[in-house]
């Protein structure tokens, strides 16, 4: 439709595509020929990258490890399902955990303060060493790192990179994260896979990504 309306070649691509195409050109994953990219925001998206190239499918769908069921019989999801890792891992899951959480947590905490709790508050208290929000990012970063240690399995790659909302959190995810991937990884994988955020301003990846594609 684009292609015959403007008159130019026109590539459509998801975001997490996009994003994965924009760290290999510009980011953390330039000069890495296997890598996976994780976009955790309101949603969370992936982008496959195998022997440098992005894997598209038959069909183009390829790389929804957001709709990948972390939790058997767990919360419902927009996609109609239950238990997609997205529901916990992206930042609308983490607000989630933490409003189940607070319902019944009697001891202090400084996400009692908030009004409309986002994934913001929940890693400034966890970054204060706050104990509830500690033990919610401790939660979300089990639930990923299980699932991208399976995600491992299927493509081996030597970088994860993330990207998005939560992926600013620093420590407070990363530390468990990479306790959580190591401890459920196939023992052919461990201690090789490098786990970062990505260098890309939040909001260039995408475009970055999408001017990769094209060019
Ligand atoms: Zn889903």
């Amino acid at each position: 439709l684009f292609e015959e309306e403007f008159h130019i070649p026109v590539k459509v691509t998801n975001d997490a595509n996009a994003a994965a195409m924009g760290e290999m050109k510009y980011g953390a994953a330039v000069g890495v020929r296997d890598f996976l990219m994780v976009t955790l925001g309101t949603g969370v998206g992936s982008g496959f990258v195998s022997n440098g190239e992005l894997i598209h499918g038959h069909d183009g769908f390829a790389g929804e490890l957001g709709h990948v069921i972390a939790v058997r019989n767990g919360r419902s999801c927009g996609c109609g399902r239950n238990g997609c890792l997205e529901t916990y891992c992206s930042a609308t899951g983490i607000v989630r955990t933490a409003t189940e959480m607070l319902q019944n947590y009697e001891g202090e905490s400084l996400l009692k303060n908030f009004d409309n709790i986002s994934a913001k508050d929940i890693a400034y208290s966890a970054q204060k060493n706050d104990t509830l929000a500690v033990k919610i990012f401790d939660d979300t970063a089990r639930i990923l790192g299980q699932t991208l240690a399976d995600a491992v399995a299927i493509t081996s790659p030597q970088l994860i990179v993330l990207f998005g909302g939560l992926a600013q959190a620093g420590d407070v995810l990363f530390t468990p994260l990479k306790k959580y991937v190591e401890d459920n990884l196939l023992n052919l994988y461990q201690n090789k896979i490098n786990i970062i955020p990505s260098k890309l301003p939040e909001s260039d990846a995408a475009v970055l990504g999408s001017a990769a594609l094209v060019l």
